[in-house]
């Protein structure tokens, strides 16, 4: 059995506190390595190594430090199969979308080659007599992000590259689900140029994340999880005086007008619906179709689609649709809520409680299913699935519809379909979601604009990645300065306005 490691100061670090997680393979239901659980003690040898390192990488100028940026998306490129490889492994997701997974995150990083430009400061020429004032973007030192299992190369990207693009140091804790594509991440920056210490990955569970939350040297930290988990960092790691900011779980409506192209609208649910078994933050697990008549019409279109899903695992071919979901446990989970939903009194459309694969019986698979005339206080509409199920709720009105996802707790996505451009203007200006689609079913805005979802989907101010990634990981600090050129005069004792 294979025994992962951590990564620390350069170097790949057998655990030592004797506590390990299973890493399965999702397709076989094996047990493919055993993963490392870091103690205190352990994080605390990375903290200190990340803080030995920092100073020197801050000092390296802000185009250096972006040439190892440019470095990195080369060995990104060039290892793009192997990583995707070593990623649908662990994960599940099909090759194509473990790539795209990879190729989210590269763009990240080709964003923070423009670190020299985002990292200029202000300046004031003759603030008063004699004055300038300026502004300057400075690391705030060791860094830390905590990662879910769903996208294991894109979003510890997010943070680690503006972090380190700041000039911080940063500690990567991964999922334990699938933690070797972010280990493998950490050699290639090294590869890259980049010093050690700098990016270090300590695996391991809620003892090591509340290592992180209690550190006293990690001067902030990023989490992207489930939103109990999130609010308990946000919390915390605020009380405690650290920068936080912390993304949590979602419930993502599509609203279906009657004037939408339904079959475009119904292509687009399968898609967003079902794609890497709806283990994404962004898919959209309710339909809200307006009037009865759009609802019987995409039902109608969307059960052959569904029909037509291939399932199957990665190593089958490009022509799968999606994957096995994550762990025995996270299937427990998804057919545990469905059950809910039939005993809530649901309209169970496509059942796909049944579903098997041959010669992968003890592989993590659950067959896809619809849900009709769901209701807005059953569980299956109330919690998040993160699977491959897809509730329809009918609304009477866009008026309805709109009120509906608006009243939903989480805000991360949301999309509407029609051809009125007035009504997607009405829909874009009043809904209180973080990330707006417009006949786009997933618009997970592109790594120059920022990420983040509103209400109980995202804690703390700045979004990720963008221009709030930068504001993220530097603080402002202001000097006003003055050359006396002549006699000093006596003290000036009134906060006064600048002469
Ligand atoms: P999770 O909350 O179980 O785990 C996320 C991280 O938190 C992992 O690194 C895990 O080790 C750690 N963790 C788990 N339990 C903990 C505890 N009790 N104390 C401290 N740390 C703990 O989430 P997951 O299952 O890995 O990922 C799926 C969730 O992430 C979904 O809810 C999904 O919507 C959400 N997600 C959100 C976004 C977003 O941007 N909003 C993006 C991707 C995923």
């Amino acid at each position: 059995m294979q025994e992962l490691t951590h990564y620390i100061n350069g170097a790949h670090v057998k655990g030592t506190s004797g506590r390990f997680a299973d890493v399965f393979n999702p397709a076989t239901g094996e047990v493919q390595a055993k993963l490392p659980l870091a103690s205190a003690a352990e994080m605390d040898i990375a903290v200190q190594a990340a803080a030995a390192a920092q100073p020197a990488w801050a000092a390296v100028n802000p185009q250096r430090r972006a040439r190892v940026m440019m470095a990195f998306v080369g060995l990104l490129n060039k290892n793009m199969d192997k990583l995707a490889e070593a990623l649908s492994r662990e994960h599940g997701k099909t090759l194509p979308d473990a790539a795209g997974d990879v190729q989210r995150g590269l763009e990240v990083v080709e964003y923070c080659i423009g670190a020299p430009e985002l990292l200029k400061g202000d300046f004031t020429d003759s603030a008063g007599p004699g004055i300038d004032m300026y502004s300057m973007k400075q690391a705030l030192g060791v860094c830390a992000g905590i990662t879910p299992f769903n996208f294991p190369a894109m979003i510890p990207m997010w943070m680690f590259a503006p972090a380190i693009a700041c000039g911080n140091a940063f500690i990567l804790k991964p999922s334990e689900r699938d933690p070797s594509v972010p280990l493998m991440l950490a050699e290639l920056m090294e590869e890259a140029g980049l010093p050690k210490g700098i990016l270090q990955v300590v695996n391991g569970d809620k003892e090591a994340v509340d290592a992180i939350i209690d550190h006293d040297v990690i001067q902030s930290i990023g989490f992207v999880g489930s939103t109990p988990i999130a609010e308990y960092i946000y919390g915390r790691g605020c009380a405690n005086g650290k920068r936080v900011q912390c993304f949590g779980g979602a419930k993502n409506h599509m609203i279906i007008m009657p004037d939408a192209d339904l079959d475009q609208a119904a292509d687009a649910l399968i898609g967003a619906g079902y794609g890497a078994a709806g283990e994404r933050c962004m898919a959209i697990s309710v339909a809200v179709p307006v009037g009865e008549e759009t609802a019987n019409k995409l039902i109608e279109k969307l059960i052959p689609r569904i029909d037509a899903l291939k399932v199957g695992p990665y190593t089958a071919g490009n022509d799968v649709d999606y994957g096995p979901v994550v762990t025995a446990a996270a299937k427990a989970n998804i057919l545990k809520l469905v059950q809910a939903g039939v005993d809530q009194g649901a309209d169970l459309v496509v059942d796909g409680r049944d579903f098997s694969l041959q010669g992968y019986e003890d592989g993590f698979f659950v067959g896809p299913h619809l849900f009709d005339h769901v209701t807005t206080d059953m569980d299956i509409y109330t919690k998040e699935i993160f699977g491959p199920v897809l509730s329809v709720v009918r609304a009477k009105t866009y008026e309805d519809a709109i009120t509906m996802a608006m009243d939903h707790e989480y805000g991360n996505g949301t999309a509407i379909y029609t051809r009125d451009g007035d009504t997607a203007r009405d829909f874009a200006n009043r809904i209180n979601i973080g990330m707006v689609g417009i006949n786009v079913p997933i618009p997970v805005p592109l790594a120059y604009h920022t990420f983040g979802g509103w209400k109980k989907s995202a804690f703390g101010d700045l979004n990720q990645h963008g221009p709030d990634a930068f504001k993220f990981y530097t603080r402002t600090k202001t000097i006003t300065s003055r050359w006396p050129s002549g006699i000093r005069q006596g003290g000036e004792f009134n906060f006064k306005p600048m002469d």
